[in-house]
């Protein structure tokens, strides 16, 4: 699944791929991609328009229109995008297209699980998909207060309160096992037990692990034909220190990375360094 990083790389190659062009018709091949919309309203509302920016905000991908609208994309597990000449095949579960000329937008999704919707802009912030994500972590209101407060509030265990959108924004499970390897924090504790030092080293893990991440991304080439699909490039093994090592050496002190599951997904860490 996408996180931050990720989908922050696909908003930004898409902006540079696609803005400024017209949709000249817009075809939502598999109804339940955008289920508020039957597929004709879907191309009513997207036909002609043109696109003044692709951005993101959480792990949506936000396509602004001309025409006061807002297409709002989530990847999930394995939506992508990619653009061909128009009329080639379109890949494999192609799920909707977009005809912007010359050339074809698609969008393409293996597991089904992808989502899209079309707001007025104006009203985007107010769009269910939105309306509850906590702040960007790269902005201002994502402060340590913040962070304090929410985690006060709830009993989960931290992992589980970082991988919740309205909490913090923008972790997955990945990122998530960095920052609390990055603070030295078990990831079964309780998040209101925390104390404010701990939640002090982890604000700054959290946001230092998804600007490394991001920052690693500037090198990703942009590829029409597979946007954002070659993020871990050529690398096998990540740069990541304790996500998918089980078994492997901690890198701080050599105790073994162990694996536990919580809520039926993995998570990674050293007992010796984060407790
Ligand atoms: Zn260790």
């Amino acid at each position: 699944m996408p996180e931050l990083p990720e989908v922050q790389l696909v908003a930004s190659h898409l902006d540079l791929l696609v803005r400024g062009r017209r949709i000249e018709q817009a075809m939502l091949h598999r109804p339940r991609l955008a289920p508020a919309f039957a597929p004709e309203d879907f191309n009513a509302h997207l036909a002609n328009a043109r696109i003044r920016s692709v951005s993101r905000r959480g792990k949506h991908i936000l396509f602004d229109l001309e025409n006061e609208r807002t297409l709002v994309v989530h990847l999930r597990m394995s939506g992508r995008f990619s653009i061909a000449p128009a009329g080639s095949e379109p890949p494999r579960f192609t799920h909707a297209q977009f005809e912007l000329g010359a050339e074809t937008l698609h969008f393409s999704d293996q597991r089904h699980f992808g989502f899209m919707n079309i707001v007025r802009s104006d009203e985007l912030g107010a769009a269910k998909e939105l309306c509850k994500l906590a702040p960007e972590p790269f902005g201002e209101a994502f402060s340590l207060d913040y962070l304090r407060s929410k985690m006060k509030a709830s009993s989960r265990p931290i992992k589980e309160f970082l991988l919740d959108q309205t909490k913090v924004c923008g972790l997955g499970n990945i990122y998530a096992a960095e920052a609390l390897f990055e603070s030295g924090i078990d990831p079964r504790k309780r998040a209101d037990r925390l104390t404010k030092p701990k939640a002090e080293l982890l604000h700054t893990a959290i946001i230092a692990v998804l600007e490394r991440a991001v920052e690693s991304s500037r090198a990703v080439p942009v590829e029409p034909g597979n946007i954002g699909g070659n993020f871990y490039g050529e690398q096998d093994s990540p740069d990541w220190r304790v996500y998918g090592r089980e078994g492997e050496e901690c890198p701080a002190c050599g105790e073994s990375i162990i694996r536990i599951k919580q809520a039926g997904r993995s998570t990674f860490f050293c007992r010796r360094c984060q407790r």
